[in-house]
């Protein structure tokens, strides 16, 4: 019996130990799956009665394939990094997204770029601003992180790096999409006359930036952003995505954010590092740290948008304080796709 005491004794010395030296941070929520993957399309005023059953589905599946392809990378035991990087390509390249082929349009008539991607192992980073020539933004974000002592190029300077690093270099006509042109022209008209605009015209203001973020097999978390930024925006504004610690963030030791939603508060609220700083400093989880940045202080300070998160143990989070935000995320037998807030 005084055995079988003495047993139990140690055994819950050596749980309690091996608790408290793993870490303070709280992110014990679920069993760790092998690896996760999370990305975003956007947020913002998405409502279904303002949506084709088409454009619905095209949008659905669009998010299923990028998830398909940063999971194939995960699966085979890849870097969180390719994952990230391979998912937002996809999604620079489709339409239907604010990255990329698809970017929305400045005041000017041109489109302008950012991006940023950080690593979780050592918190490398990197970023470009106002770029638009480059086909794939994201790599040149990634290009910054490994291949450059800087975290964060802009405009030409950042072009001619992207280039001296083999990228393809496109004609900046080649990010032309006519539905981002007429939404530029309804907004420029509604400012000319002076009138309101429609609710979906305010949709097409800033929607689709994308982002991703992936934990690896080795544990390695990585979070990326990519977008043309807000439509009509002027005077080479640059929003939160290529921002590190507003618009992307990724620590391995608390998590991966990637943002979405209007730049000028997440940087001002340094929103992505605040939810890791909650984790790291006032020892809450991730769901309770993105909701209390999202939906509690964002909110207080009128800043409308969401991000997309997941911790060192594969924990997703997706909080948002607009009416929808596309999102999705995948785990080992697990798949999950949403738009609306109901959904
Ligand atoms: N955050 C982006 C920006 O302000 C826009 C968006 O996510 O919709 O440039």
């Amino acid at each position: 019996m005084a055995r079988v005491i003495l047993f139990l004794f140690f055994g819950i010395l050596l749980f309690s130990c091996s608790e408290k030296s793993s870490s303070t941070v709280k992110t014990m929520e679920v069993e760790k799956p092998e690896y996760a993957i999370v990305i975003h399309g956007g947020a913002g005023t998405i409502l279904k009665k303002n949506m084709t059953q088409e454009n619905e589905k095209a949008h659905r599946e669009a998010m299923h394939t990028a998830l398909d392809i940063g999971e194939a990378v995960l699966k085979e035991g890849g870097s969180s990094l390719d994952a990230v990087e391979q998912s937002i390509k996809f999604m620079e390249d489709s339409p239907l997204f604010n990255a990329g082929k698809g970017a929305v349009f400045t005041h000017a008539g041109t489109n302008e770029m950012d991006a940023s991607f950080m690593y979780g192992k050592d918190q490398n980073a990197g970023a470009v601003g106002g770029i638009s020539t480059i086909r794939h933004p994201i790599s040149a974000a990634r290009a910054v992180l490994e291949k450059s002592e800087h975290v964060m190029m802009a405009g030409k300077g950042a072009e001619d790096f992207a280039k001296s690093q083999g990228l393809e270099v496109v004609d900046p006509s080649y990010f032309y999409t006519e539905r981002r042109w007429k939404s530029l022209q309804r907004i420029l008209n509604s400012e000319s006359d002076k009138t309101e605009l429609s609710e979906s015209d305010d949709v097409d203001k800033k929607h689709g930036t994308v982002g991703c973020v992936a934990l690896d097999k080795d544990g390695n978390i990585a979070a990326g952003t990519s977008t043309g930024g807000m439509t009509n925006k002027k005077f080479n504004r640059i929003g939160d995505s290529p921002i590190i610690g507003a618009g992307t963030f990724a620590d391995n030791a608390t998590c991966g954010v990637s943002s979405t939603g209007h730049g000028e508060y997440f940087i001002r609220y340094t929103v992505a590092r605040d939810i890791a700083a909650l984790m790291e400093y006032g020892g809450k989880s991730l769901k309770e740290a993105g909701e209390i940045i999202i939906n509690k202080k964002l909110v207080e300070k009128g800043g409308t948008g969401g991000v997309v998160a997941l911790d060192r143990n594969g924990n997703i989070a997706m909080p948002f304080n607009t009416p929808g935000m596309y999102r999705g995320y995948a785990k080992p037998g697990e798949r999950v796709v949403k738009i609306y807030k109901e959904d």
